[in-house]
């Protein structure tokens, strides 16, 4: 079985300064494991503005572009850095993902794991925030409406809400996005009362739950949601922060609770979207959890095959 895996080396020079948790070695360990695995990959390309201009306003993508710096770094909010090849690495980062979503519907590719950074899923149409520029999953999602794939669910199983798409998902119809998440954590919205039927589903988990809240979460609330929406392509927004040992949250994942997310979601698309998952990464912390997440994730998009 074949899983198209998407990276690019610009993603290690974007520098998020000494001790940031969102840093180079993120995407090295990634890139050592794909090794390690005996697997290729491919060479991301950058996207072009104007697909990412359908997420996000012309006037915001100019004003990131003009606050790159030419040496050092410099700090969007507390945690958001921006250093000389960050917009370059912003571009590949949703172009890895439109790559993956135009070779899906050229039916050349059933699932794809994007390896990028930096990540996405806290980028609002207007606001950096949370290590995030583009929402790169987004982007790709409406990449994938231009490409015929009309209805497309994305899934984020970040320990963190994913308030960007949330909100986009609000914004552009068919696009469904269900989180689970700790709540209360960072940035603090996705509560409960706070979704909407056939665009946004929010569960919380809370501090200290592990991978019986969390199955749960996905059996009683998420799948039924998914075999309701009937999504032409399912995207994932692949953090790896909800494992017990990641730094940044306290819910208390194994890598056997990603795996096995990750094939009921593959066994979803294999029901509705004729198989097509695209996963993209999003946080993951703690090092060897990274690894160790990411190889589960990748060994059931390889094997949940019809
Ligand atoms: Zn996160």
């Amino acid at each position: 079985m074949t899983i198209n895996i998407y990276t690019h080396t610009i993603g290690l020079r974007h520098d998020t300064g000494p001790g940031h948790p969102e840093s180079p070695a993120r995407l090295q360990t990634l890139l050592d494991l794909f090794d390690e695995m005996g697997l290729d990959t491919i060479v991301a390309r950058e996207a072009d503005l104007q697909w990412i201009a359908r997420a996000h306003p012309m006037r915001y993508i100019d004003a990131l572009q003009d606050a790159i710096p030419d040496r050092g770094t410099i700090l969007l909010d507390n945690d958001t850095v921006l250093s000389p090849a960050s917009f370059d690495a912003a571009l590949y980062a949703a172009g890895a993902v439109c790559q993956a979503v135009e070779d899906m519907a050229a039916g050349k590719a059933t699932r794809a794991f994007c390896a990028m950074r930096p990540p996405g899923h806290h980028a609002e149409p207007e606001e950096a925030m949370g290590f995030c520029l583009f929402n790169n999953i987004f982007v790709g999602a409406l990449h994938a409406q231009t490409l015929g794939l009309k209805r497309v669910a994305i899934v984020d199983f970040d320990v963190h809400h994913g308030n960007g798409s949330d909100v986009m998902a609000r914004l552009h119809d068919d696009i469904f996005y269900a989180s689970t998440h700790q709540w209360p954590l960072f940035p603090n919205t996705g509560g409960p009362d706070d979704s909407v039927p056939g665009r946004v589903l929010n569960v919380q988990l809370a501090a200290g739950d592990g991978s019986d809240a969390f199955r749960a979460a996905y059996r009683d609330r998420v799948f039924p949601a998914l075999h309701a929406f009937k999504p032409d392509l399912i995207m994932i927004s692949a953090g790896f922060d909800a494992h017990r040992d990641d730094p940044l949250a306290q819910i208390n994942l194994g890598e056997d609770d990603f795996e096995w997310v990750t094939g009921e979601l593959c066994a979803l698309a294999d029901q509705y979207a004729g198989g097509k998952v695209v996963s993209v990464l999003e946080g993951g912390y703690d090092l060897p959890a990274l690894k160790s997440c990411a190889a589960a994730h990748i060994r059931a998009l390889s094997n949940y095959f019809k």
